[in-house]
């Protein structure tokens, strides 16, 4: 079988993120490991304040002024994106990787219509508009292929007579139609990651369960490599293929979904499982996990989970529990497991 290296799109090893809070660093991520291999989704999911949103910003090198890392490695088709300068950083995203955020209204600029903003993208890659053989294009046909692009992703995202709408000013647009531009704007270069934020989080239910089956089939028909963030685990179950389960900074739980969902093995994970809604007979189940997530200024000691933990037992309080292969690509973090499978 391919190791891991040989077919990731993305590898992060140990990484451990500081930020500076009134005056002191404090550890924000411990030792965070993912990969995701070519075609693959990987869902992260946890609670706010669990470390997804901070750990895709590390791979996107977009941590904040205040974020320090303090160990371990990222690489994104095989290049290390920690150490590199803005130009580099710059180049590599342009290259492999596209992001989208939760709230499109914020990342489309009001001013331009949806045709110009998404041709931005043609500055910073030229070669979009070189000719079939890869020769240059006089400014006519430049402007032609460049038009034809944009009206191919607006279609390729299921917007409905997408010349029209490329003339369209965003206001002019619903909030899942400018999640869609937002969506054809990140493929256009056809990264080899996309990483997806609670994309669906500020729309309603009806236009989220069409953003997330137009991903699904975009996944399906381009071959879409995915990093998912999110607190749901109903949207992990539609659309991952791995899930790793983050809580306080750390990966408590990576496998399969299938696996997971089948039989959680960490007692967070099993809580987040139990939280979601289920329709059981005429009864809906919903059980909340009791206690927050720590600030990360003053963490409890031990395992981070413990004082929410219902199995804690003599070792959480004081011992930090380690990572353990339960089988292929699936670990767990908790002192129940630290002899293997139980
Ligand atoms: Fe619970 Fe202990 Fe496992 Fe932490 S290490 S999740 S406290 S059993």
């Amino acid at each position: 079988m391919a190791r891991d290296s040989e077919t990731a799109v993305l590898e992060v090893e140990n990484l451990s993120v500081e930020l500076g809070i009134g005056g002191r660093w404090v550890r924000a991520l411990n030792n965070v490991s993912l990969s995701i291999r070519a075609g693959e989704a990987l869902g992260l999911v946890g609670e706010s304040g669990s470390g997804k949103s901070l750990t895709a910003l590390a791979v996107a090198g977009l941590l904040p002024d205040n974020a320090r890392v303090v160990g371990g490695s990222i690489r994104l088709k095989g290049e290390a994106v920690l150490g590199r300068s803005e130009a580099e950083l710059n180049r590599l995203r342009g290259r492999a990787l596209a992001i989208i955020f939760q709230n499109p209204t914020t990342y489309l600029n009001p001013l331009l219509t949806v045709g110009a903003q998404i041709a931005e993208v043609f500055e910073v890659s030229p070669e979009l508009l070189a000719s079939e053989g890869g020769g240059r294009l006089g400014k006519r046909e430049r402007r032609e292929r460049g038009w034809r692009l944009v009206v191919e992703h607006l279609r390729l995202v299921h917007i409905a007579d997408p010349e029209r709408v490329a003339r369209q000013y965003p206001f002019e647009l619903s909030g899942g139609m400018q999640q869609r531009v937002i969506i054809a704007m990140a493929l256009i270069r056809r990264p080899s990651l996309v990483i997806a934020d609670e994309i669906t989080t500020a729309l309603d239910v009806t236009v989220q369960a069409q953003i997330l089956s137009l991903l699904a089939e975009l996944r399906a028909s381009i071959g879409m490599t995915l990093l998912l963030i999110t607190h749901d685990m109903g949207i992990v179950a539609q659309l991952a293929d791995r899930v790793a389960v983050m809580y306080s900074g750390s990966v408590v739980e990576a496998s399969d979904v299938a696996s997971l969902f089948a039989e959680a093995r960490h007692p967070y994970a099993r809580a987040l499982l139990e939280a979601v809604p289920k329709i059981d007979g005429n009864e809906t189940l919903l059980r909340a996990i009791p206690g927050g997530i720590p600030a990360i200024t003053n963490p409890p000691p031990g395992c981070r989970f413990h004082p929410r933990c219902p199995r804690a037992f003599g070792p959480c309080a004081h011992s930090v529990p380690a990572a353990v292969a339960l089988g292929d690509r699936h670990t767990v973090a908790c002192h129940l497991y630290r002899d293997g499978p139980a």
